[in-house]
């Protein structure tokens, strides 16, 4: 790095992070993005609330204040926990069996709260504060409301990065008070959202720089087709949105190094991969049949990621010559018709539960994963199958318009399979289409190597991030 340039103090908020806790994207990204900026000379702290459940072994875990306990990942990034025992210590993060905790505005109001008295006590004072979803949207608002004539608070920026619009924070009006807030914040231009409180909406509105997790999506929430009621909102701060793509850490994402699966393979040793579908076809008393196409599925049980079309189209598609593993947890609703499902076709096996290893199993050892989303704001999935050279059948929207391309024979192009409709005639068609070039022997290894190949690391998106916060914060830094 230059003598003459200064270094960007960040702080990263989420409320999920790998490998401490993980509920779905948002950990892995808060766990993967900050230590890429770290390589290109960012200095940046990470903060998140102290639940019961998170996975410290193997972790040096330091209290340094009464509520406040300390630890480093990668080369040296300092994570700060948030404890408050009423609040974090239960089990789950955001709920319990499907219904959200009914103190959840509490709860993240104190994270939020101590998330900035926590920066003076460590004299950190961040040039920016790198917020993300509902859960830390208050951090914005309190720099403005509480702290704009404190001169620590004072000239910190903040950028607030939407995941999924989806999921919005949204509380009885009643509780508003409990934001400690002016009434005055309780209005069309503020937290108001049709007579409640909408957190993300202080966010949108409150930030600096808004940013999301793809181009495409960065479009589609401005309409009304995906903007879950704020597309209004967003629209009256079009000139500070941009759509920036995740990316994923391929030290733990890449099948030459990764250490849960059964035997490790590149494109150099393809046939490798194999062993990995006997493994998973064995995991999952399919019959172990190298030749027969495994399409695996990783997935939120959530109504955005399409499982209304897949299950209706699951009856057509086990008629198919093929072998079918999903792994999902979340809304109870499809816990039920995946288990009928499976007790109806023995080609369907389900698994109805958070794992990470059998996750790493089935995305090395399918060969197809499909991601039939309604609307996927960035999607992981289908950049960690492709990196596996398990090909992504998905539906183009969001971020999987942006990152999985269709198969175009004729020009050997394309990374995977894409359909547009939202129908599970589509689905199955795409999947028909998808298993005809399966069987061509010379055409899917070339495209497996393909998908391979393209890169989707943060090293893109950092730089991206980068010219940002450069913007933002005057500094410059090395990109
Ligand atoms: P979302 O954040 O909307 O859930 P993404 O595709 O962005 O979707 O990220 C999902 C991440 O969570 C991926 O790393 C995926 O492998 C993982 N995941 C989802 N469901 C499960 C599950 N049941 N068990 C293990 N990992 C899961």
């Amino acid at each position: 790095m230059g003598g003459q340039e200064k270094k960007i103090d960040l702080l990263f908020c989420a409320s999920e992070v790998v490998p401490f806790i993980k509920t779905g994207g948002l950990a892995d990204v808060a766990g993967t993005f900050p230590l890429a900026l770290s390589k290109y000379g960012i200095n940046v702290k990470i903060v998140l609330p102290y639940y019961r459940d998170l996975c410290l072994e193997g972790f040096e875990v330091e209290k340094i204040g009464t509520n406040i306990y300390s630890t480093t990942i990668g080369e040296n990034t300092e994570v700060y926990f948030i404890e408050h025992p009423r609040y974090f210590d239960r089990h789950g993060l955001y709920q319990h069996n499907g219904v959200d905790f009914a103190d959840n505005l509490e709860r993240f109001v104190y994270y939020c709260l101590e998330t900035l008295r926590l920066i003076k006590r460590l004299n950190f004072k961040p040039d920016i504060i790198h917020c993300n979803d509902w859960h830390t949207a208050l951090i914005p608002v309190y720099l403005k409301a509480f702290y704009s004539d404190d001169c620590f608070y004072k000239n910190i920026k903040t950028v607030f990065t939407i995941h999924n619009l989806g999921y919005q924070g949204v509380f009885p009006a009643e509780q508003f008070s409990v934001t400690g807030l002016k009434k005055e914040f309780f209005s069309v231009s503020g937290l108001e959202f049709y007579g409640r409180i909408n957190l993300l909406k202080g966010g949108i509105l409150f930030a600096d720089k808004i940013t999301t997790v793809s181009p495409t999506y960065a479009k589609e929430i401005q309409t009304v087709e995906f903007g879950c009621g704020l597309e209004g909102v967003l629209r009256g701060r079009k000139k500070d949105i941009f759509g920036i793509l995740n990316g994923i850490n391929y030290e733990q994402w890449d099948p030459v190094h990764n250490q849960a699966i059964a035997q490790n393979y590149s494109i150099k040793n393809l046939q490798d991969k194999y062993v990995n579908k006997t493994k998973l076809q064995c995991m999952q008393n399919l019959p172990q049949k190298p030749q027969i196409p495994v399409l695996g599925i990783v997935t939120r049980l959530a109504s955005q990621k399409g499982l209304d079309i897949f299950a209706e189209s699951i009856p057509q598609i086990c008629l198919l010559d093929l072998q079918v593993v999903l792994l999902g947890t979340g809304d109870q609703y499809y816990d039920q018709i995946f288990q009928d499902l499976s007790l109806r076709y023995d080609n369907f096996a389900v698994n109805l539960k958070f794992a990470s290893q059998l996750a790493y199993h089935i995305y090395a050892g399918s060969d197809m994963f499909v991601m039939p989303s309604r609307y996927e704001p960035c999607g992981l999935g289908q950049m960690i199958s492709l990196k596996f050279g398990t090909i992504p059948i998905v539906r183009k929207t969001g971020g999987l318009a942006d990152t999985v391309f269709d198969y175009k024979a004729s020009a050997g192009r394309g990374n995977g399979f894409v359909f547009k409709g939202y129908t599970p005639r589509a689905l199955v068609l795409v999947i028909k289409r998808a298993l005809k070039v399966y069987k061509d022997k010379q055409a899917w290894p070339k495209l497996v190597m393909r998908a391979m190949l393209a890169d989707f690391s943060w090293d893109a998106p950092a730089k991206q991030y980068l010219r940002l916060y450069t913007h933002l914060t005057g500094k410059s830094c090395v990109c």
